[in-house]
């Protein structure tokens, strides 16, 4: 006691190494400091109900990290003793769920709860394909196991909500003030086992604005490859967190200063490569980070059509340039830009197609006569084309002119919009070169906006 005390002092750390990783430090409420008022009722709902089942049951991961540096955390998960069957039994609405690892969705109206049986350091022994990827994982064992399984000292901490401590077994806590992201156990085992680790690291990084302990950051670089081996969906799902996190521009930034993009997500070396797009991406991405900081909703198909515009205009310019029609172009420089990322990616079927109604309205803004206007308000996406129209005007691509337009003929009444559209055809056309000129032929088909529709 005197030896740490005086060590504390000194300021000299304990090596993590020293540490029995068996034993947590505990630390009570006066030392964490938790305010218990950003806990969610269904959180403590779930606890209390398995410790009074007898279980063991502790907020984790995620949560009780927000929690130690002040943030109400945006979800609660769960780690207990009870098995997934045994959880299931405890709640009305209780779902398992998941293969590779399994777990219990436990709901409550609209708020899902995510209760984890602690995983056993089975790793070592679970299957794995030929890289060392783990392939699946239901081993359950004690919790200093679990937290070993964990993969950041400051997502292993464990939280009681009838005691209020906090278990911390990998000095996590101490991490949390020096404001350290440090990987549990060996990095390159721990990056062979689960890749997506890798993508983990940046997303937490630039989302806390830690700095990565040199030995988690070092094999980055060298293991990055190994995403590749990872299937789609999960590395789409780890993408997806990360485009989402509030952090999106930084998290992209800190990917590329990684040496992450590279070669890794074709997404990202379109995003990141590309100097002409890269304005339009960085607003894209100024403006879903504003939007979930002020917690708005922000939808993944506008979020990926904004990240994949710019190839779709140059794929569309070479097809307008081949000879195509501009309308039918359009929609074969959507198909190529899908097809070539949906293998990669994953992207579910409903944000393809949102990304392709986003995109194949755009044109339809340019036609301001007649009816054409009124009907493009009807448009159930009309919202989002109509963002993402701004988008282009903000970053240069085309005649804010165009987007001041569309402002007023959307917010104004019908006079104004008879007047608007009376005399838009004095305005000037968009910034974009066209190429090649159209022919009597093309401007037929774009007239026909209504064709693109699918
Ligand atoms: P967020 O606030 O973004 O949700 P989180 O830390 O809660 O962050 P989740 O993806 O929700 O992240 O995971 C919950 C917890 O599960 C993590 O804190 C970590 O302890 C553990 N975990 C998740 N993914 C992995 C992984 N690939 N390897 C090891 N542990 C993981
Ligand atoms: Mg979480």
């Amino acid at each position: 006691m005197i030896k740490k005390f005086i060590r504390k002092i000194l300021g000299v750390k304990d090596k993590p190494t020293a540490r029995d990783l068996t034993q947590p430090v505990i630390l009570g409420q006066a030392d964490h400091g938790i305010d218990p008022k950003l806990l969610s009722s269904n959180a403590i709902r779930v606890t209390s109900s398995l410790q009074e089942a007898g279980f063991q049951a502790f907020v984790v991961g995620g949560a009780v990290r927000d929690l130690l540096l002040g943030v109400k955390p945006k979800d609660f998960d769960i780690a207990t003793n009870a098995t997934p069957e045994q959880v299931k039994r405890l709640f009305r609405r209780a779902f398992i769920i998941g293969k590779r690892f399994q777990i219990v969705h436990v709901m409550f109206g609209q708020d899902l709860l995510e209760v984890t049986t602690f995983r056993g350091a089975g790793e070592i022994n679970a299957p794995k394909d030929e890289h060392g990827r783990v392939l699946r994982d239901n081993t359950f064992g004690p919790q200093h196991e679990d937290a070993m399984r964990r993969d950041f000292t400051i997502n292993a901490m464990y939280y009681d909500p009838a005691t209020q401590q906090v278990l911390d077994y990998h000095g996590g806590i101490a991490d949390i003030r020096d404001k350290t992201l440090r990987i549990i156990g060996q990095p390159e085992a721990r990056y062979r086992e689960d890749p997506v680790r890798l993508l983990r690291v940046v997303r937490f990084a630039a989302k806390l604005q830690f700095t990565i302990e040199p030995g988690t950051r070092e094999p980055i670089h060298v293991m990055a490859p190994l995403i590749n081996n990872v299937p789609a969906p999960r590395v789409f799902d780890e993408m997806l967190k990360l485009l989402m996190s509030g952090h999106a521009l930084a998290c992209l930034q800190q990917l590329r200063k990684e040496g992450l993009h590279h070669g890794l997500l074709p997404l990202l070396d379109v995003v990141l490569e590309q100097p002409i797009g890269m304005k339009f991406v960085t607003l894209a991405l100024e403006s879903t980070d504003d939007r979930i900081k002020a917690g708005k909703g922000v939808s993944p198909g506008f979020l990926f059509a904004s990240l994949l515009w710019h190839q779709v205009v140059e794929k569309w310019t070479a097809y307008r340039a081949a000879g195509e029609a501009p309308i039918p172009a359009l929609h074969l420089a959507a198909d190529d830009v899908l097809d070539s990322q949906t293998e990669k990616l994953a992207l579910q079927r409903k944000i393809g197609s949102d990304m392709r109604d986003i995109w194949s309205m755009q044109p339809r803004f340019e036609r301001r006569n007649g009816k054409t206007p009124y009907k493009l308000l009807e448009h159930p996406r009309f919202r989002a084309g109509y963002d993402f129209l701004l988008l282009r005007c903000q970053s240069g691509e085309i005649e804010m002119e165009l987007g001041e337009w569309w402002t007023a003929f959307y917010e104004g009444d019908i006079s104004e919009r008879e007047h608007l559209v009376e005399t838009a055809h004095a305005a000037p056309g968009p910034k974009r070169k066209r190429a090649p000129r159209r022919s009597p032929r093309n401007k037929q088909s774009e007239t026909s906006g209504s064709t693109i529709e699918e």
